[in-house]
């Protein structure tokens, strides 16, 4: 099937006869979106994607994938390329940012993959979403495409764009992230909450923390009082790339814009007061961070009407700080991808619904947890998150008393 792209208004809706459909459309191609529109084309269906950014860039940031997600890679042929260039931290640490005193030791690395089957890695976002684009075709990733408006008809749904183009399609997916438009069609107008907590992110100049002699671990969460805190990890296999994000309450965030420049001595002054000394060498060792806000919404009662529905943060945004959020994202994907295989196109209401009576309860779970901030902070089993295949969860067709 292939895509024709027109200059139609909606009211000019003869002109419809002579457009094409795309079967599905994906909106948004970050983590998430690409995920589904290369599952949904693994499944068979013709997927197009459309992305409001005209390009990605390899912005500074990482990211923890945990064998939940891996399995799913693996599934997509992109697990080796991906272990190969990431980090695969033995443990995951929690301790004291005074006095280091170990809190938690959440073993991981060979352990992740004999007992929960694949992988646990950790890697620069950019560096996993190039990976995951590549496995899309250049022609069904249309950049540049900010979905402004869309109109549900009895045969599909007529998408338009910022640009001027619009585009027929079956089906919708919006993976179009916290402010998602197609969230916005299904449930109106309603801005996330600003949760009252900012996130500090950098990469930190390796060579000053190595001159330091110290030992910098390759994933370990630093704990200060009320949960504030600093999560750091390797984001290259070669330990040449360190990473940190922290999670720092803050009561209002009235800068306009995503995130900000911050500073070391920002960072000396919320965390160095009577530091470990490991993590007065971190913050020694930033040469440039910035801050972003985190917000977050309630549980969602509607994640599809019609022929539109919702995944990954357009449903279900949380704090970061489970380091699961991309992969909730994913793991629908690949569940939604299955209840449209099982029923096919035309089955798509009893997809969508076997869709979220699957999903609702385990993502609603890993967002409450990850907004209260307190996974793995104590000694824990994560079997349930690390251990879920959603290539092979069941599809349930009622929801859990
Ligand atoms: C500091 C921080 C650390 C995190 N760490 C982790 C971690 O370690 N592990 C983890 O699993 N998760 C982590 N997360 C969460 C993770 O980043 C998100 O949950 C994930 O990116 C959600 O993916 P998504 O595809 O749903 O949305 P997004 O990644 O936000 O993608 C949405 C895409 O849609 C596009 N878009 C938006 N509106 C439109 C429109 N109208 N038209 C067309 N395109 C549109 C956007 O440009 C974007 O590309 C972290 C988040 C933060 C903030």
């Amino acid at each position: 099937m292939t895509l024709i792209f027109g200059r139609y208004s909606m009211e000019n809706m003869e002109n419809m006869e002579n457009m094409e459909k795309v079967e599905i459309a994906v909106i948004g191609a970050g983590l998430g979106g690409a995920a589904a529109a290369a599952l949904l084309r693994k499944k068979g269906f013709s997927v197009h994607s459309f992305e409001q950014a005209p390009t990605f860039d390899r912005l500074g940031a990482g990211i923890h994938i945990g064998p939940n997600v891996m399995k799913v890679f693996r599934y997509l042929g992109i697990e080796e390329t991906l272990s190969s260039i990431a980090s695969h931290p033995a443990y995951w640490f929690s301790r004291d940012g005074r006095t280091g005193d170990y809190l938690s030791r959440i073993e991981l690395g060979n352990f992740a993959l004999k007992e929960y089957g694949a992988p646990y890695i950790t890697i620069h976002r950019g560096d996993m979403h190039a990976v995951q684009m590549q496995m899309l075709p250049e022609s069904t990733v249309h950049f540049g495409h900010k979905l402004t408006n869309l109109e549900e008809r009895e045969d599909g749904v007529l998408l338009s764009f910022e640009n001027g183009q619009n585009v027929f399609a079956d089906l919708v997916v919006g993976a179009d992230g916290i402010n998602s438009a197609i969230r916005e069609k299904l449930l109106g107008v309603e801005k996330p909450n600003y949760s009252g907590w900012i996130g500090h992110r950098a990469l930190v100049n390796v060579k000053t923390l190595r001159e330091s002699g110290l030992e910098f671990e390759a994933c370990v969460k630093w704990w200060w009082e009320k949960s504030r805190h600093i999560m750091a990890y390797d984001t290259k296999g070669d330990g040449s790339e360190y990473y940190y994000v922290t999670g720092v309450p803050d009561q209002e965030w009235n800068h306009g814009t995503s995130f900000v420049d911050s500073s070391r001595e920002e960072m000396e002054a919320v965390f160095g007061d009577n530091a470990h000394p490991i993590v007065k060498a971190l913050i020694g060792a930033t040469t440039s961070v910035t801050k972003w806000p985190f917000y977050n919404r309630d549980p969602l009662g509607l994640w599809s009407r019609g022929r539109l529905c919702l995944l990954g943060d357009a449903c279900h945004p949380m704090r970061p700080h489970m380091a699961q959020g991309a992969c909730m994202a994913i793991e629908d994907a690949t569940v939604l991808s299955r209840c449209l295989e099982e029923t096919g196109l035309d089955g798509y209401e009893t997809a969508f619904r076997l869709y979220e009576r699957t999903r609702r309860e385990r993502a609603t779970k890993v967002q409450t947890i990850s907004n209260a901030n307190t996974w793995l902070k104590q000694p824990e089993d994560p079997a349930w998150v690390y251990s879920y295949d959603p290539l092979t969860t069941p599809l349930r067709e009622s929801l859990p008393a």
